[in-house]
């Protein structure tokens, strides 16, 4: 069996403390190995950023284990966090909107990668045709629809070859058939090339293409189909 990509187990995360405390995640465990393109959907308030957060290195549990790439990241410091963002983790973000503006396509990928220090085992060109956007590698990103944008995003948070894709909301900002049409490069793109990928989402139009999903209420995850 291949070491898992991400490993919640038992995972908490509290705010607030006495009658205002709000379990964020409430005993979260979850396993998703590397080709597999899963979905965590929810109402908004439900816990789905704040497991990003935790999937992503970017806070420790209050209690439970997360293991990134079999690396056990609970109890890292910032800077070994920053580690294992570097060398696993990638983001696709909601709207694709935090591109650098002054940047070409085949730019973004480029400063991606020097400032990751590492690069898959796809080049940037290869990247941008997977996405679909060798077409447009010489744009900026006001030149770009939606769509394009995010198609670019997704390339830029596969420059480095990561084990695992943390997802946010890739289709808020995106019409029905575009959405379709992102959801399913994802899903592509994690198959082929074997990375975990982990998609939160409100829209349920797009699970189709989901090799599972998990509904989260009230911080607490439940396995879906
Ligand atoms: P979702 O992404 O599904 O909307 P969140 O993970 O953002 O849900 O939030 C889960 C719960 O934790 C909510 O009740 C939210 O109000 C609370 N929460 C999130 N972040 C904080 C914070 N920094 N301080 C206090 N409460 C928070």
């Amino acid at each position: 069996m291949t070491t898992p990509a991400l490993v919640l187990d038992d995972v908490r995360v509290s705010y607030g403390d006495g009658d205002s405390e709000v379990h964020a995640l409430d005993r979260v465990s979850m396993t998703v190995h590397p080709g597999e393109f899963i979905a965590v959907v929810g109402p908004s308030g439900s816990g789905k950023s704040t497991l990003l957060a935790v999937a992503g290195a970017l806070t420790t549990p209050d209690a439970g284990h997360v293991r990134v790439a079999g690396e056990e990241v609970t109890g890292m410091a910032d800077a070994e966090l920053a580690r294992i963002r570097r060398e696993h983790i990638g983001f696709v973000f909601q709207s694709s909107g935090n591109l650098p503006s002054a940047l070409r396509a085949r730019d973004q990928l480029e400063l991606a990668a020097r400032v990751l220090g590492r690069r898959g085992r796809r080049s940037n060109d290869e990247l941008l045709a997977a996405v679909g956007m060798q077409h447009r590698a010489g744009h900026r990103p006001a030149t770009l629809s939606g769509g394009e944008r995010q198609r670019i995003g997704i390339a830029r948070a596969l420059v480095g070859g990561p084990d695992l894709l943390l997802v946010d909301e890739p289709t808020a900002a995106l019409d029905r058939q575009r959405s379709h049409e992102i959801v399913r490069l994802l899903a592509d793109e994690c198959h082929e090339l074997g990375v975990a990928g982990v998609m939160v989402t409100h829209d349920l139009e797009v699970i189709e293409y989901c090799d599972r999903v998990y509904q989260m209420v009230d911080g607490r995850l439940t396995a879906g189909d």
